[in-house]
C-alpha cells in the first residue's frame, strides 16, 4: 500500500505586520489609508492572504481594529515575533 499523498490545503490566513512608511494601502473594511501614525501608535496592519478552493486569489489589508470589527473574517491574527 503506497502512502497516501497528503495534500496541504492552502487556507486563508491573517498576519500582523509592521506598516512600512510611505505605504498607502487601503483598509478593506473602512476604506481608509493604512498609514504609519506615530501619534496614534499605529504601527501594524493586518495582511490577509485569501484563498478560495486552495487557490490564492488576493491580499486584503486591514487596520488591526478594523479586522476585529469585521469579525475576524480570515481567522485569528497570527502574530509574528
Ligand atoms: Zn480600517
Amino acid at each position: 500500500m503506497p502512502t497516501a499523498v497528503r495534500i496541504l490545503e492552502k487556507v486563508s490566513r491573517a498576519m500582523q505586520r509592521v506598516i512600512l512608511q510611505g505605504s498607502d494601502d487601503l483598509c478593506a473594511h473602512c476604506q481608509q489609508e493604512i498609514k504609519f501614525n506615530p501619534k496614534r501608535r499605529t504601527r501594524t496592519r493586518v495582511i490577509c492572504n485569501v484563498y478560495v478552493d486552495g487557490r490564492w486569489v488576493r491580499v486584503e489589508l486591514y487596520h488591526p481594529q478594523c479586522y476585529g470589527r469585521a469579525g475576524n473574517p480570515y481567522g485569528p491574527v497570527q502574530r509574528t515575533p
